[in-house]
């Protein structure tokens, strides 16, 4: 017995999209409008979808079971869930007061110097148990998913030890109704106690913790930067992460033209994030190599540094994705929205190249096949926006327009609350670092 169509023909399913006034599949790239339906609605079975098209269409397209999920849009936007593919989220502490340090014009050299900066965020999350990080986790999840992310890459880095940064890798898998994507960021700061010998870190990061971490996630990152890594050392990371079975992802060319772009396109890296300081020659490598580019405009702003050249990368042809950054140090923001109202002002995208990016670019940028567009076999995530038209996105800046997210074709949010069935989140305590004298340069 069918709710709304008797034809054999209609393809079954359990849940109905419907009213969308504009729907956007991202089946397209943004110079052919992305896809975009009018009027439009999809269905899905088991929270892939069966079908998507014009409203007008779907009584004789789709066989919606009787106990099926039928969600009305009322007229506003829909877009697939935005694909994060680069943030920061399990770690302890706070700096925001090292933000204002450094605002009044404190270098983040001196904040660095008397043990602040990254050292505040690695000292907390060392400290913290590793049911406290996945507490902050899940906060941080959920605040994701309420601004329309449904899949996000998670990093370690805090830990840079054996033992912490395994701890935070498993908090990162905390159960949440978040799609996640680990990557094992061992080298990502020399901690103190390896001052001046960087090499023996690396040692460790090769011989300890890529063993122990390696089966904890699916990545392996370095920070290869002026101030980092070098990209030998660099190297030495990556080729221990890709033997132990991780792909691989790079912070490149954030604080200066140091040579990660041009390691990520030496080793095929799925990835390289910030490349603020490319050139067309690191460009022309990324494409040779089919390395995606990874823009974090937040970063950019939180450090008041330029952007990206993201317009250089699309006219060579590389997929960007558009990514937080999230993190204690440089970009605390878990809100994609934000980050493409910034790469349309910072770095001059479209709003259409912004959108894409954020959510096709970051698909492509996890090699995930599964999100980032609304089309026949594609995972259920979407969002509603409390808007009827994408064009809102970069324009009403600020604010969450987000108002329902759907995820794997179950509602994950409703009018801005969190409503999924994952452990619920705990009163917060502040956490008892958060006084330490704030910081930020490195994440
Ligand atoms: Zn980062």
């Amino acid at each position: 017995m069918s709710a709304i169509s008797d034809s054999s023909l209609a393809v079954a399913a359990d849940f109905v999209l419907r009213g969308a006034r504009e729907l956007v599949t991202m089946s397209a790239p943004p110079a052919e409008g992305l896809g975009a339906i009018a009027d439009g609605a999809l269905a899905a079975k088991d929270g892939v979808i069966v079908w998507a098209g014009r409203e007008a269409e779907l009584p004789q397209a789709v066989d919606l079971a009787p106990d099926g999920l039928d969600i009305d849009a009322e007229g506003r936007c829909v877009l697939p869930g935005f694909v994060d593919a680069h943030t920061h989220v399990p770690f302890a502490g706070s700096r925001a007061a090292e933000y204002g340090e450094r605002l009044a014009g404190v270098s983040y050299g001196e904040i660095l110097a008397r043990g602040g900066g990254i050292n505040v965020t690695v000292e907390a999350t060392r400290q913290a148990s590793e049911e406290e990080l996945a507490r902050l986790a899940r906060r941080r999840y959920d605040s994701m998913l309420r601004h329309g992310t449904t899949t996000a890459e998670v990093k370690s880095g805090y830990g840079l030890t054996v033992v912490d940064e395994a701890k935070q890798l498993r908090a990162a898998a905390t159960p949440h109704a978040l799609r996640r994507e680990l990557t094992f960021l061992g080298a990502h700061f020399l901690p103190p106690e390896y001052a001046g010998r960087a090499d023996d870190f690396i040692r460790l990061v090769c011989d300890e913790m890529i063993p122990a971490c390696a089966p904890l996630a699916r990545w392996c990152d370095v920070f290869c930067d002026e101030g980092a890594f070098t990209v030998s050392q660099a190297r030495r990371v990556l080729l221990a992460g890709r033997a132990a079975g991780l792909s691989l992802r790079i912070h490149a060319d954030e604080l200066a033209r140091s040579g990660g772009s041009m390691l990520a396109a030496e080793l095929g890296c799925v990835s390289a994030d910030h490349l603020i300081h490319a050139t067309w020659q690191e460009i022309a490598a990324m494409k040779a190599a089919g390395v995606v580019a990874v823009m974090l405009p937040g970063t950019s702003y939180t450090l008041g540094i330029e952007f990206a050249p993201a317009r250089a990368f699309l006219e060579a042809g590389v997929t960007i994705a558009l990514a937080s950054d999230l993190n204690p140090g440089t970009c605390h923001c878990e809100n994609l929205q934000m980050m493409i109202s910034l790469a349309c002002q910072g770095m001059k995208l479209t709003p259409d190249e912004a959108l894409y990016a954020a959510t096709a670019g970051g698909a492509v940028a996890l090699r995930r096949d599964d999100v980032g567009s609304l089309e026949v076999g594609k995972r259920c995530d979407f969002s509603v926006l409390v808007a009827a038209s994408r064009t809102e996105l970069p324009y009403h800046f600020g604010v969450n327009l987000v108002g329902h997210v759907v995820l794997g074709g179950r509602v994950v949010v409703q009018d801005g609350v969190v409503t999924h069935d994952a452990p619920a989140p705990e009163p917060v305590q502040p956490f008892a670092r958060d006084a330490s004298p704030g910081a930020g340069g490195t994440a």
